[in-house]
Formats: structure tokens, sequence, C-alpha cells
């Protein structure tokens, strides 16, 4: 057995070390649990909506690992929260008839807590390693060997009593996600072979999404409310299955067959201050702040999440990406500049060009 502290080396390695995100990360409305992610979730492929040259290029993987009698390449996905890299990592053991473990970074907090994945992963299995840019770097070296050659080294002891015990594991595949890889190593990027990025997803996706997700939630749903939905989802699917199951609530209290139609949709998603845009009072605060307090930007993203008391990792994670995408903030060396577009969003001038008369800088 396995039981005493394991060295590794360079443990100290990663400076920028993320802070313990404070209880103030978790938004007022953010029913993400993991069980309501896991009742809409897709079970096979076929059924991942959107994503297509991914779902594609995914497909062949599998077909030839398949043909190959192979274990699948150590995969990567990354990009934003609510876009499907759980979803992918679940449906690919799946359709491989494979087993699958979960677990993620932050609760790898050293290598001894890493073992028991990985000597119970079977032939051909699947790790699935949420977060995995928090992994410590102590166990983040502990994973190379085992992704790398199928094997853990394991230092017994201390000091002169130290003895290496080296374990073989079966031939098992690591799928990672991260909502930023720009924060993983490169010696831990350049072992996954395949590495994919999700991109957010159209209105049209997001539509069938609403309105398949209606279906299973036996919830009646005109297809203009379902766009109206969709629209304002942000581009995320966990989003529009969160605004449809809210939705659905409202409509249950305040429409006479339960039906969600345009008009119970629209006043369902105004009570939750969704706007047009899909924007939520965290997207407006921040947008706000950087408009107000830092008079338009460049404002670093540090003194922006003090300024809101919110972890600068929520803003980067699940804030900034949209509105990047909206073209309503631009990210400069010298930090983030607000765009005319979101003031004129907001209802606030832009400056004037020539420097006369702005009322906002
Ligand atoms: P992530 O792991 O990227 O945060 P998830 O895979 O957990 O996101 O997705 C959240 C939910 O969104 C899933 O439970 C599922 O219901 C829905 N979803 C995500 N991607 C898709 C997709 N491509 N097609 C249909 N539903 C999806």
């Amino acid at each position: 057995m396995v039981r005493q502290t394991i060295v590794q080396g360079g443990a100290e390695r990663r400076p920028e070390s993320e802070p313990e995100p404070s209880p103030l990360s978790t938004p007022a409305f953010d029913p993400d649990s993991p069980e309501r992610d896991d009742e809409l979730r897709p079970q096979r492929l076929e059924d991942v909506v959107g994503q297509r040259k991914v779902v594609d290029r995914l497909r062949i993987v599998l077909d030839a690992t398949r043909k190959r009698g192979d274990a699948l390449d150590h995969l990567l996905l990354d990009g934003p929260p609510g876009l499907g890299k759980t979803t992918l990592a679940t449906v690919l053991p799946k359709e491989l008839g494979v087993e699958l473990q979960i677990t993620s970074g932050p609760s790898l907090a050293a290598p001894k807590d890493l073992i028991p994945y990985l000597t119970n992963a079977s032939e051909k299995s699947v790790l699935f390693i949420d977060e995995i840019h928090r992994l410590p770097a102590a166990v983040e070296e502990f994973l190379y060997p085992a992704m790398e050659d199928y094997r853990i080294d394991i230092t017994l002891g201390e000091g002169v009593n130290a003895r290496t015990i080296n374990i073989d594991l079966q031939r098992f595949t690591v799928i990672g996600a991260t909502t930023r890889s720009g924060m993983l190593t490169a010696p831990l990027r350049d072992r996954f072979v395949n590495r994919e990025h999700l991109e957010f997803y159209t209105d049209d996706e997001l539509t069938t999404i609403v309105t398949r997700n209606a279906k299973k939630l036996r919830t009646e749903i005109s297809s203009e409310a379902a766009v109206e939905i969709a629209r304002r989802s942000r581009g995320t699917p966990r989003k529009a299955n969160n605004l449809l199951r809210w939705t659905r609530d409202f409509a249950t209290v305040h429409a006479k067959d339960e039906r969600i139609t345009t008009p119970v949709a629209a006043d369902a998603l105004a009570m939750l201050e969704v706007d047009a845009l899909g924007l939520e009072r965290q997207d407006r605060r921040y947008l706000e702040t950087v408009a107000g307090v830092f008079t338009g930007g460049p404002a670093g993203i540090q003194a922006i999440a003090h300024t809101m008391n919110v972890p600068p990792d929520t803003l980067e994670d699940e804030v900034e990406p949209f509105l990047l995408r909206l073209g309503f903030i631009q990210r400069t060396p010298r930090g983030r500049v607000i765009t005319a577009s979101a003031l004129t969003h907001l209802g606030l001038d832009p400056p004037a060009k020539g420097g006369t008369g702005p009322k906002l800088f």
C-alpha cells in the first residue's frame, strides 16, 4: 500500500498560482449544478449540436482508434464555461464503450490524490480532468510519465531510507478541459496529441438545443419563444438550459396553460434582468465599472475585479469572453478598454472625436 509522502520536485514552480476563489465567485443566479447539467447532457456524439468541425475531427479520431483497437490519444478541450467540454469528454468514452473517471485540477492537491485514478484506470479507459490548468505543478509533473509511458514513479520514505517504486499502468487516455489554455505549461500542453477549441454557438444551434431540451423537460414552447431564449443565451448551451428552466418555472406560475410563448419568455427574462443581447447584471456592472470608474480604460483586470469585489478569475472566465466576442471590450497590453458599441448599448455617450464635449471621459 502506498500511504507515505510522495516526494516530487518542482512544487513551487508556478509563481502565478491562482488565489482560491472567494465565496463571491458564486453569482446569485447560477443553477449550474452538475446534476442539472447531466439531465440535459447529450449522450451520443450524434446528439451534440453545433461545433461541427470539432465533432467531425473527433469522429475521425474515434473511427481510427476503433479500427486500430487502441486507446484514444490524449485530448485537450478548451473554451469558455458551458460550451460542451464535459459533454464531449463524457460522450467519447460512451462511443468507444470504455470506462470514464472524472476529477478536476483543484481537487488534486498532491500526487497521492491522483494515484487512485491512475491505478484504477482500466485498459483504454478515459480519465477526465476538468480545470486542468489548476493542477498543482507537482501533480502535473507526476502526470507526465503516466501520460507518456503509462508508468508512475513513487518515492517512499525520506532521506537515506527513501526508495522509488515504479508502477506500470494500463494504456489510458487523459481528456483535459480548460477555460484557460494559455495558463497551461508547455510540457503539459505538448502531451496532448489532439487539442480542440470550442467556440460560442450560433443562435440557430441554441434554438435547436432549447427546442430539444424543452421536449426533454416536457414543456411546451413556441418556436418564436425558443428563438428568443436562444438569442439571449450568450452563445452558451448551459445558459440556454438555465434560461429555459427559469422560463419554464415562470410559465408554470404565470402562464394560463403553462406554455412558453414569446411574451412569457420576454417577461421571464426581463425579471431575470437578462437584456436583449443576453447580458446579465454582472456583465453590465463590469462595463459600467470600466466606463465610469476607469473612464473607459485601459484598466487592469485586478483593478476592475477589486472595484467590483469579484474574483478576477470569474471575470476572465465568465464575463470577458462574451464581451470580447460582442466587441464590447478590447484587451490591450495596458488593460481593458471599453468600445463605443458597448457605450451605445449601455445608453452612454461614446467619446466625441477630437475631444470636444465627451460626457463620459
Ligand atoms: P463545459 O464542460 O464546457 O463547462 P458542459 O459540457 O458541462 O460545459 O455543458 C453544459 C450543458 O450544456 C450540458 O449539460 C448540455 O446540456 C449543454 N450542452 C453543451 N454542449 C452542447 C452541445 N454541443 N449540444 C447540446 N447541448 C450541449
